[in-house]
């Protein structure tokens, strides 16, 4: 049986790539091609991108009454919603994730147009005192067409965080989104579509980061670029898009620390220590994957975590017991599982894991145990590194003054954790940590409310919350004379 091809959206048509080329997208769990998707090129690109500037100077869209535009994406979260189901299963069959995150990831991706719908009809700006009889004000506007590039771990909430505020702020759209995982981002259009956007307001275009998205952050009539993705990339975009000076956000990779003190609540510090870890893989910007252990508990807590570690259940995320799914590619695979031999040979200590999983119908897909390393030097590359894997990294702290230098000693600042009963510490540290998401006595809960986005170099800007919309808004300050009359500044 032949496979239907999956078109991307340009200019309020669904269309082929101008080469007609394809390239097929898999189920990690499984190795089999789940659909074939249209390859855009570099002028596909252009078009969606001319498109979306048309749609931006001419179509009104950024003159519509802020009603106008939160009416339609409130259709979005509905229409999402009524397919809730099946976007959290093709999310599975896609990312490899289990079920139950994936579910939990629609109603996130819902919520985030509600939320966004309802934010643009509040008060913005500002009016405030200055002398010579003039009214000054502030007004936020939108920034003019967005090119917006993602990545595959939350195939459907990465690019509704994009498209909800970008759009709720009145800009127009170029999305792209990870190739590996493309398949919600249609069905997101189709929603869109269905809602009434307006053509050439949202655009889609499939295909590869190096053509694709390197239109994207080059072309001159892009003003922004928000980027989700790694480090390595993020840092290329942001050199091709200075020479247009477009705005920039970018949300990039991470390496982020869980201190856990002796004091604090031992089943609840391991529990999360996991959780922190092992969700979704491991494949998380924000996860934990550098353990720092008070030195006083530091074996107690270990013989339980990898206890806990090794009853992690691993499979088909469609399966209901499965708690850990597979990894997302077979080269991403390969990656992780060589930087755990990277591990072993700059000298740390394997406590559990470190093997692909085979067995038990598992012998196609993409899974690796949940591993854990003990490393006792902070210069080791798999300490500095990120993994994006289920891999763990621990070491051993004697002082908060250690704990905390341990915590910082990387490049990245997106996340970090403190567990303690000692209310007072507990605020200190997380108040030391170089980091944008943190949490005292828990790990990973964030809300569409907050501000996401990381310090030093992962990343620039924040996403979510009012800062997220913000991010797609340009500020205008406007000065109205209350005398309307000659300055007299020159006599004659
Ligand atoms: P990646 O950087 O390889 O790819 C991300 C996106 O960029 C993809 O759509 C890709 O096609 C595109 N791309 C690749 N090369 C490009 C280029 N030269 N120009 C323009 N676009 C290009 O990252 P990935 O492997 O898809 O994702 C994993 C990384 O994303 C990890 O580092 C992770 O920490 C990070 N991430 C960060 C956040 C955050 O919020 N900070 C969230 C999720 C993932």
């Amino acid at each position: 049986m032949t496979m239907q091809i999956k078109k991307m959206y340009v200019d309020g048509q669904w269309v082929y790539s101008q080469s007609q080329e394809t390239f097929p997208v898999l189920n990690p769990a499984t190795g089999e091609t789940i659909a074939l998707v249209t390859k855009g090129t570099r002028e596909d690109a252009k078009l969606a991108i001319e498109a979306a500037r048309r749609a931006f100077d001419h179509s009104g869209w950024a003159e519509t009454h802020a009603r106008v535009r939160a009416d339609i994406l409130f259709r979005v979260a509905d229409l999402i919603e009524k397919r809730a189901a099946e976007f959290a299963e093709m999310d599975t069959r896609n990312n490899g994730k289990p079920l139950r995150e994936s579910t939990y990831d629609v109603a996130d991706a819902v919520n985030q147009f509600r939320y966004y719908a309802g934010l643009c009809t509040k008060p913005q700006g500002q009016t405030y005192d200055v002398p010579d009889d003039i009214q000054a004000l502030v007004v936020r506007e939108p920034i003019g067409v967005v090119g917006a590039i993602t990545c595959w771990n939350y195939p459907l909430v990465m690019n509704a965080q994009k498209l909800a505020p970008a759009l709720a702020a009145g800009n127009t759209v170029v999305i792209k989104p990870a190739d590996l995982t493309p398949l919600t981002t249609i069905m997101l259009f189709e929603c869109l579509e269905q809602a009434g956007l307006p053509a050439g307001v949202a655009n889609l275009v499939t295909g590869p980061g190096s053509v694709v998205g390197d239109e994207i952050s080059k072309n001159e009539l892009v003003d922004k670029v928000a980027f989700t993705g790694g480090t390595e990339t993020g840092i290329t975009i942001m050199k091709n898009a200075a020479d247009t000076v477009k705005k920039l956000s970018l949300e990039l990779g991470g390496k982020s620390p869980n201190i856990v003190f002796a004091d604090s609540d031992f089943e609840t510090a391991v529990d999360y220590a996991l959780f922190a870890i092992f969700a979704n893989q491991g494949e998380v910007c924000s996860a934990g994957s550098r353990l720092i252990l008070e030195e006083s508990i530091y074996d107690r807590f270990l013989d339980r975590l990898v206890d806990r570690a090794q009853k992690i259940v691993i499979g088909n995320g469609m399966e209901e017991e499965t708690e850990m799914g597979p990894l997302i590619s077979e080269a991403h695979m390969n990656r992780v599982l060589s930087y755990i031999q990277l591990g072993l040979d700059e000298g740390a200590n394997l406590l559990c894991g470190g093997k692909r999983l085979t067995t038990n119908g598992r012998d196609k897909g993409y899974f690796v145990e949940p591993t854990i390393l003990e490393a006792a030097d902070s210069s080791l590359r798999i300490v500095q590194e990120e993994i994006f894997g289920p891999v763990l990294v621990v070491q051993k702290f004697r002082t908060e003054e250690e704990a905390i230098q341990l915590a910082n000693g990387t490049k990245y600042g997106l996340a970090g954790a403190v567990f303690t009963n000692d209310g007072a510490k507990g605020q200190r540290v997380v108040r030391k940590l170089k980091a944008g998401i943190t949490w005292i006595n828990t790990y990973h809960p964030t809300f569409n409310e907050a501000p996401w986005g990381g310090y030093k170099q992962s990343g620039i800007g924040r996403e979510l919350g009012t800062y997220g919309y913000e991010a797609y808004t340009e500020v205008k300050q406007i000065n109205v004379n209350l005398q309307v009359k000659p300055s007299g500044w020159f006599r004659n």
